[in-house]
């Protein structure tokens, strides 16, 4: 448990963020968008999730949210206060938010999101003046793999749909809308 656990941060963000990526690898296994996220706090994992709002027919399925209800269900507490968030692109407005309910200390995301992220992209949610909870937030960790399983899946999308196949299991929005991620 948290409190029994060794603390090695800056360290160990490589190692946390493999994780997320096998959280990525299930989502895009399942045909979701591919982003994971691991919750750590005292070092210790205590909560993982990935993207799958098709499959949970749920707008609020990120990987973000479903690792932090995870943690919040294991923890028996509704706040993560001193958590790291571990995920593996640049998260959403909705997810920041969250994470400021959350009491999240720390979020460490690897790609950068253009169209949709919330940290350095469409705004700095992280730091609007009102938040009475500050978040701070490292990017750019493990960039290239977490921004390589986004690109794959899509490369993979296209190739499917134009020799034919049908479309792999999606529906509603064409792929941009799709979580807002990139296509390209
Ligand atoms: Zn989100």
């Amino acid at each position: 448990m948290p409190d029994e656990a060794r603390y090695n941060h800056r360290m160990d963000h490589d190692d946390y963020m493999r994780l997320a990526l096998a959280q990525a690898a299930q989502a895009r296994n399942a045909g979701e968008v591919p982003v994971g996220a691991v919750v750590v706090l005292d070092g210790v994992v205590v909560g993982a999730g990935f993207n799958q709002p098709i499959a949970a027919t749920d707008p609020t399925a990120h990987a973000e949210v479903v690792a932090m209800r995870a943690a919040a269900a294991l923890l028996k507490n509704y706040r993560l206060t001193g958590a790291t968030m571990y995920v593996t692109v640049e998260p959403c407005l909705m997810c920041v938010g969250a994470m400021v309910h959350a009491r999240i200390r720390t979020l460490v995301f690897g790609a950068i999101e253009p169209r949709s992220g919330a940290i350095v992209s469409m705004t700095s949610a992280h730091e609007f003046p009102a938040l009475n909870h500050r978040l701070e937030a490292i990017g750019g960790v493990l960039e290239d793999e977490c921004r390589a399983i986004i690109q794959d899946f899509f490369r993979e999308r296209r190739m499917a749909s134009r020799t034919g196949d049908p479309e792999p299991a999606r529906s509603g929005p064409p792929p941009r809308t799709v979580e807002g991620r990139s296509t390209d």
